[in-house]
């Protein structure tokens, strides 16, 4: 008998070509939430998968009706695959996992005990993070640190996606609208009581992952601009500086001139000023267009993801 009071728990997983994880994900599950007291779905966004990935989450959706299978129209990325995810999970509670079993669900109980305290938010903090290189910790701790200085909301070092969420606190996700979607920021933006459970983080279980150094750049970029505006501003304080520093130049200039006569003409000195400038424009504009083209983007008011095709009866 299932107890009808026990609280639903969607785990909401996006796929992009993880054929090898399916299973294993759906076993590790499976023994770590039966017997647990509760009920729960897999809520599996297939987003653009080019190998077998959503054959395997349909023949596993048609063993067992708990999991829910969704797929994309094509691959629009893993923001916007895991917000698909958020919007289609029913549970009580809510558990973004990565598909690569980085993340144990084992320890979710843990998780839910701590919501029946009465945190709306737990965040999984990992301890350890085996299986990344020292560039790909570097460039973390590089991106924590600033992100954290120049924005309004502190995220959290060392924790991903892996957290349990409450109805409420889903909810209040999804009333953000914003196209361009840096989840990182946007689960801290919400609120709510936080707590935390560690965990050592395992490295990544079969495929290789979907980030490149390039990659890497962008989403930090994309974090960034989403969630501070101080860029837009440095601009101007530079402007600030360059024009103080130009007046005083300005004034020793004249003194000199007047006192000594002008024996050389102000060729280097024009053309050094010149190139500075040119180029401190050059990057400002740049900064400029970079949240012009985010703006542009929210316009167009495009939805986040299409659902091709939903697999979700019994
Ligand atoms: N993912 C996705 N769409 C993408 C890239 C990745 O849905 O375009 C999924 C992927 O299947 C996995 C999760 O996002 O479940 C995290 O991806 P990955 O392990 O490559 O990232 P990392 O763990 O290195 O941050
Ligand atoms: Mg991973």
């Amino acid at each position: 008998m299932i107890d009808l009071i026990a609280p639903l728990v969607s785990v909401v997983v996006p796929f992009h070509n993880e054929t090898d994880n399916v299973r294993p994900l759906y076993v590790r599950l499976r023994a770590a939430l039966d017997g647990a007291d509760l009920r729960w779905e897999l809520v599996c966004v297939n987003d653009g998968s080019r190998d077998g990935t959503l054959t395997a989450l349909i023949s596993l959706q048609a063993e067992d009706a708990r999991v829910r299978v969704h797929d994309l129209s094509r691959n629009f990325g893993k923001e916007a695959a895991l917000t698909a995810a958020l919007d289609q999970a029913m549970g009580d509670v809510v558990v973004p996992l990565d598909a690569d079993l980085q993340d144990p669900p084992e320890i979710i109980p843990e998780m839910v005990a701590k919501w029946r305290e009465g945190f709306d938010v737990v965040n999984a903090v990992r301890r350890t993070r085996r299986g990344e290189g020292r560039f790909k910790r570097a460039s973390a701790f590089l991106f924590y640190r600033v992100i954290n200085r120049l924005s309004s909301i502190e995220i959290p070092h060392d924790t991903g996606d892996f957290r349990l969420m409450s109805r409420t606190a889903v909810d209040a996700l999804k009333l953000m609208p914003e196209r361009r979607r840096f989840m990182k920021g946007m689960f801290v933006w919400v609120g709510f009581p936080t707590t935390s459970v560690f965990y050592h983080r395992a490295e990544r279980r079969a495929g290789s992952t979907s980030w490149n150094a390039w990659g890497l750049w962008n989403f930090a970029l994309e974090g960034i601009t989403s969630f501070s505006q101080v860029p837009l501003r440095v601009a101007s304080y530079f402007g600030i500086v360059v024009a103080l520093i130009s007046t005083i130049y300005a004034t020793f200039l004249l003194v000199r001139t007047l006192l000594f006569g002008n024996p050389v003409s102000g060729y280097p000195s024009i053309m050094v000023a010149v190139l500075f400038l040119g180029g401190a424009q050059l990057m400002a504009l740049g900064v400029i267009g970079e949240y012009i083209g985010r703006i542009y983007e929210e316009t167009k008011q495009r939805p986040v993801y299409i659902i091709r095709r939903s697999w979700t009866g019994s």
